[in-house]
């Protein structure tokens, strides 16, 4: 908690932005639901894609209305994705969590990370309804991440550049040799984590990503919740990937040294 604050203040800031959190969530499912459909995302209001009924107020509360709805339409009992209240309740989770990390004063870097979290899950927003991630989420993004790394010495600019150089080209060779199971828009996205995390960061969040998504994928078609031919997004394990790195880099890495140099 933030010294500097009485501790009832601090956990009302707290809870605030957790809730900010969850409602950036809300609107990146309409993101990630719209914006590969080529969809305005403002018109018209939230409605349900099945019987295209209007959603009341009470069907629009993140997390809350899923759990009491369970999941379900309530005219035509047509299922909500699990993705709609995860997505909120994580990117909830990811504001609180930056507003715990990081000094008080130092909001410019709260923005940075906030933006990089709405970067990371909007994308696992698309590519979970549509299996892609557009270029229009991605590039402004890498750009805006790259900008943000340098001026605000999260990376300095020569790490961010190397970082994003490093770990895009390196999910393009990847994407090459892969034939069609790493998309365009992974390589891209990969851009952004490099800036933010740095080469050895980024790449850190590759081999996660690649775990995770293994480890999940396995489980999954073993309890028979995906079919062996369903192709499964990647985009939701890049972005597990990188969260691991950005919250707990540095314990990783003083990990993994020790177990290659286990007498230094
Ligand atoms: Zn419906």
């Amino acid at each position: 908690m933030h010294t500097q604050l009485p501790s009832v203040v601090d956990g009302l800031v707290l809870c605030f932005v957790f809730v900010y959190g969850l409602v950036f969530g809300s609107f990146l499912n309409v993101v990630g639901y719209r914006l590969p459909r080529g969809e305005s995302l403002v018109r018209p209001g939230s409605h349900c894609p099945v019987c295209q009924r209007r959603l009341r107020w009470f069907e629009l509360v993140p997390v809350f209305s899923w759990l009491m709805l369970r999941g379900r339409c309530r005219t035509c009992s047509a299922p909500i994705s699990l993705w709609y209240p995860l997505i909120e309740l994580t990117t909830g989770c990811l504001f609180a969590a930056t507003y715990l990390r990081l000094p008080l004063g130092d909001w410019p870097q709260m923005l940075a990370w906030g933006a990089f979290w709405l970067l990371l899950m909007a994308s696992v927003a698309t590519d979970a309804s549509s299996m892609r991630i557009p270029d229009v989420l991605t590039l402004p993004g890498a750009v805006l991440m790259l900008i943000a790394s340098g001026a605000l010495r999260i990376q300095g600019w020569w790490w961010a550049f190397v970082g994003a150089l490093v770990c895009g080209g390196g999910m393009f060779l990847i994407h090459l040799f892969a034939r069609g199971q790493m998309g365009l828009g992974d390589v891209k996205l990969f851009l952004s984590i490099g800036a933010m995390l740095g080469a050895v960061g980024g790449l850190e969040s590759l081999v996660l990503a690649a775990l995770y998504g293994t480890c999940i994928g396995v489980f999954l078609r073993v309890l028979r919740r995906v079919s062996k031919r369903e192709p499964i997004p990647f985009g939701p394990f890049i972005a597990m990937g990188a969260i691991t790195v950005a919250v707990y880099g540095s314990e990783i890495t003083r990990w993994y040294v020790g177990l290659v140099t286990p007498f230094g």
